[in-house]
């Protein structure tokens, strides 16, 4: 099995004018580079032979010196590269219309990684919030251990409150990084892409030309409904585990970008150790040739849910994107960045956790788990499970209470779920 094709070629082939679903389904792989097998075989092997002792010395010097133009660099070990990494890495970059890709070992790695890579002691870092526990726990445990100043942006699609945060920030140290995640987690707050990369230029200008780098955590939404990369973005990350795998089946993570963003990503993935395996590699390439497909229906399904929970008379405070008020800042971002509202949201029943838990524990369909963007519908208590470790007024003030549930939309039969949720909410005391 051969690489995904080169850069140039990549570049010459019609991909960037191909859809999705196209890209979706072969981008990446040539089964004549691969005893004609039409699907990518999964390569277990930990290391690679070279057929001369020259061949091994060229290897590496393509992997540290950068491969000459139109030539393939061959594999070395499977930490450094391998052959399911590699088209995987080829066929999401297409799909995030980004000149290149590097997969992890889990969203985290990723996030890790990207965090690592661009910050260094004294900086400070500008953050949307809530924020994703890992992402959260990540920047103000050990990356503030080791000198970098995490700071919260109030309101990221306000200027006064993105500008305030950022001279609170700059008053710590350089910033080297905005880090947004858009949709929040679970709240569905939205953050102004365009807005931040200004902010970052104007920043740049005050610290001797380093500009901060824009990163994006894009696993609520996906390269499908959001493009973080046009809107700004200089690092586009996301959960593979999430709506790209899509069937709860697996753990992963990539960042998309442009090539001297990636880079760096890569060569301190191979020192970390935080490659995506071989089989995981193969499960997550067979994954997005559905990611259109799937990612249609559940937003489908998750409008026809919406629409009935915020009808609910037991229901309030549903947070779905498509329900933004006209006219409202967010109302604006949500227009110009998102092309559709995902499907995953949070809503309030009427009352706190007991009538919380009296819902979870009637459902049929749903299953009661945390995490989202599989084939099936989940639902979970958020103050008792994915904010437990969150204090209280802590969690009031992102906008989870105890009557707050998440809900992530499958793709079964809408008039299921709907079903599903009526005769529980009907039977709630
Ligand atoms: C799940 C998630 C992550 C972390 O991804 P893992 O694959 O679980 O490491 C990061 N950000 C968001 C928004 C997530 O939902």
């Amino acid at each position: 099995m051969s690489r995904a094709p080169r850069d140039d070629e990549a570049a010459a082939s019609p991909a960037a004018a191909r859809h999705p679903d196209t890209l979706a389904v072969g981008f990446g792989h040539d089964p004549q580079q691969a005893f004609g097998a039409v699907k990518p075989p999964v390569m277990l092997t930990s290391t690679f032979a070279y057929p001369s002792a020259a061949a091994a010395k060229q290897a590496h010097r393509d992997y540290f010196d950068g491969a000459a133009p139109g030539r393939d660099a061959a594999f070395i070990y499977a930490r450094l590269d391998h052959p399911n990494l590699a088209v995987l890495e080829k066929r999401f970059a297409a799909l995030e219309g980004a000149e290149e890709a590097a997969a992890f070992a889990s969203g985290m790695a990723a996030i890790s990684a990207i965090l690592l890579a661009f910050l260094k002691p004294g900086d400070s870092a500008l953050h949307t919030s809530p924020l994703y526990g890992g992402t959260h726990g990540l920047l103000h445990g050990p990356i503030a251990g080791i000198g970098v100043t995490p700071v919260a942006i109030g309101d990221a699609v306000d200027p006064a409150s993105v500008a305030a945060a950022a001279e609170t920030a700059a008053r710590h140290g350089p910033v080297g990084l905005i880090f947004a995640e858009t949709p929040a987690n679970p709240t569905n707050g939205l953050a102004d892409i365009a807005l931040l990369a200004r902010t970052a230029d104007a920043l740049a200008e005050r610290q001797g030309g380093r500009r901060p780098l824009v990163v994006v955590d894009n696993t609520f939404l996906g390269s499908l409904l959001q493009a973080p990369l046009t809107h700004g973005a200089d690092l586009a990350m996301t959960s593979l585990t999430k709506y790209a795998g899509g069937h709860s089946d697996l753990i992963g993570g990539a960042v998309s970008g442009s090539k001297a963003m990636v880079g760096p990503l890569r060569r301190l993935r191979t020192l970390l150790g935080s490659h995506l395996d071989p089989f995981t590699s193969w499960l997550a390439l067979r994954s997005l040739e559905t990611f259109p497909l799937r990612n249609r229906r559940a937003n489908a399904n998750a409008a026809i849910v919406a629409a009935f929970l915020r009808d609910h008379p037991k229901v309030t405070g549903v947070s779905y994107l498509g329900f933004l008020a006209a006219g409202t800042p967010a109302r604006a971002v949500f227009d110009r960045q998102c092309a559709g509202a995902g499907s995953t949201f949070s809503f309030r029943i009427r009352g706190g956790e007991s009538e919380a838990f009296a819902l979870l524990d009637r459902l049929q369909v749903f299953r009661m788990a945390v995490s989202l963007g599989g084939t099936e519908s989940l639902i979970c208590h958020s103050a008792s499970t994915t904010h437990y470790s969150v204090p209280p007024e802590i969690r009031r003030q992102v906008g989870v209470d105890d009557s707050t549930l998440r809900i992530s939309i499958g793709i079964e039969h809408p008039d299921d779920l709907v079903a599903d949720l009526a005769s529980a909410l009907d039977a709630i005391p």
